[in-house]
């Protein structure tokens, strides 16, 4: 609406005293001050991210991340010739982090940013394919029936073996057993395991899987057969907490049979979302066949995704992270995040209903708990949840699926951006809401399938 020929006040204007179109396009233009306005509102009533304690994903980032962001908003980091410095700024990362996974020649390998780890597992799995394939082709063997070794893993490996026509066998979580293990791994590995997949940082529980005595199980089973079984660890969160505050955990390029890792970088990498990388161990560990050259500076980059454009925003801010944190701040950082998952642990631990399944000590900040077989109370864990939404906070709870018996449990990210001040709110909302629930018990209590949408948001 205008006064005087001038814009006058978004909350008088035609647009927001009707509702706005919804299923098609409206034909003729708005106000675009006000129609932004009615989409930030909307937009309120999604969660604020702080309190989110259900993601892995950033969501605490600084001005100049924002003013990098907005400054490459308009660069597509596919097109390397014409933005050669952004192709720059991403090589010189798949180097950073080459050497920080402890590659063998980090300045002479191979690897590239995707747009999460999902494009990065799909790209070192189907490297694990090609490998597999030609080795079988040589020696005259049938290459119809790939499969794939795995523990309780994210989604996106049903995808990689969905796509592309693989059997996954992941290995199933039993009662005090939540991680792949070399004896449940050698169960299953044959002639036609095309790779073991490791996941340093399991999405139910948070913790890391012994990369290194699963390794040590496949020398042994090659020794035995000669069969020579590549391991690719999904490093997802864990390829950025690890080498900072866990160095001497040996999951990464250190063992040789690690022939490639993704990770992250929107995750502990602490980027905005839109970034994840993937590195091989060497040049060689990724098939020709699978690399497109591209024109780059007059002449070719090797250049392997599935994705095509997409803004450079993300790397370039996973380029400032690296430059302005360095390896001390990093520690810094993830280390206060453990010590407020610790906390949490604890306090939770205290108030002696539940069961603590990861405390936070060893591997991703943050804890995750199930309510105590006799715990005599009114309530179920997404009951719970729900309850801890009134003060906006996201507490993921979801089935864990054991052999014996499937669990409920809950579980809590602590990401940068987090505060003790915050913990200890969240352990005061926490009781208030446990006490809400125990005297005003439900009619009907929150079930598995009422909180689908929330659980598939939260992996
Ligand atoms: C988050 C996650 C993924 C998927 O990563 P995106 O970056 O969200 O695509 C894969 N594996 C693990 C272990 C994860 O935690």
């Amino acid at each position: 609406m205008t006064l005087n020929g001038k814009f006058y006040d978004s909350y008088a204007d035609e647009a927001s005293c009707r509702p706005i179109s919804k299923f098609k396009l409206e034909d003729e233009p708005n106000d675009p001050e006000v129609i932004k306005n009615l989409i930030l509102d909307e937009l309120l009533l999604d969660v604020n991210g702080k309190q989110n304690l259900a993601t892995f994903c950033q969501t605490d980032l600084d001005k100049n991340i924002h003013e990098l962001m907005d400054k490459c908003i308009d660069k597509n980091m596919i097109e390397k010739d014409e933005y050669p410095q952004t192709a720059e700024i991403e090589n010189r990362c798949v180097n950073i982090i080459a050497d920080l996974w402890n590659s063998p020649n980090p300045t002479d390998t191979i690897g590239c940013s995707t747009t999460g780890s999902s494009e990065a597992a799909m790209l070192g799995g189907l490297a694990l394919k090609w490998r597999w394939r030609e080795q079988r082709k040589k020696e005259g063997k049938p290459t119809d029936k790939p499969n794939l070794i795995t523990g309780p893993v994210q989604i996106c490996w049903h995808k990689f073996a969905l796509y592309f026509d693989i059997e996954l066998r992941e290995i199933p979580m039993e009662q005090d057993r939540y991680l792949m293990t070399p004896e449940e791994v050698l169960k299953r590995v044959d002639e036609n395991t095309i790779g073991v997949v490791p996941t340093l940082g399991v999405t139910f529980t948070l913790q890391y899987e012994d990369v290194k005595s699963i390794s040590d199980a496949l020398d042994q089973y090659q020794k035995e057969t000669g069969i020579n079984i590549p391991i690719h660890v999904d490093a997802a969160s864990g390829g950025f907490v690890a080498p900072f505050i866990q160095p001497n955990i040996i999951w990464d390029f250190r063992l040789p049979r690690v022939k490639s890792i993704n990770g992250s970088g929107h995750k502990y990498g602490l980027s905005p979302l839109g970034v994840g990388w993937v590195v091989w161990r060497e040049k060689e560990d990724l098939h020709n066949d699978l690399v497109f050259e591209v024109d780059y500076l007059g002449g070719l980059m090797k250049n392997f995704t599935l994705n095509f454009s997409r803004s450079a925003g993300p790397i370039v801010s996973q380029y400032y992270n690296f430059i302005r944190h360095g390896r001390n701040g990093f520690a810094k950082i993830h280390n206060a995040c453990v010590g407020h998952g610790v906390f949490i642990g604890e306090q939770v631990n205290k108030l002696g209903i539940f069961d603590i399944i990861y405390d936070g000590k060893t591997a991703l900040p943050g804890v995750a708990w199930t309510l105590k077989k006799d715990a005599n109370v009114n309530f179920n864990l997404y009951d719970l949840s729900e309850r801890m939404k009134i003060r906006g906070w996201q507490v993921a709870s979801y089935l864990l699926k054991i052999v014996e018996k499937n669990i409920v449990i809950q579980r809590v990210l602590v990401r940068h951006g987090f505060s003790r001040d915050m913990a200890q709110i969240f352990i005061d909302d926490l009781i208030r809401s446990i006490d809400h629930l125990q005297k005003h018990p439900l009619v009907s209590k929150t079930n598995h399938t009422d909180c689908q949408s929330s659980i598939k948001k939260s992996i």
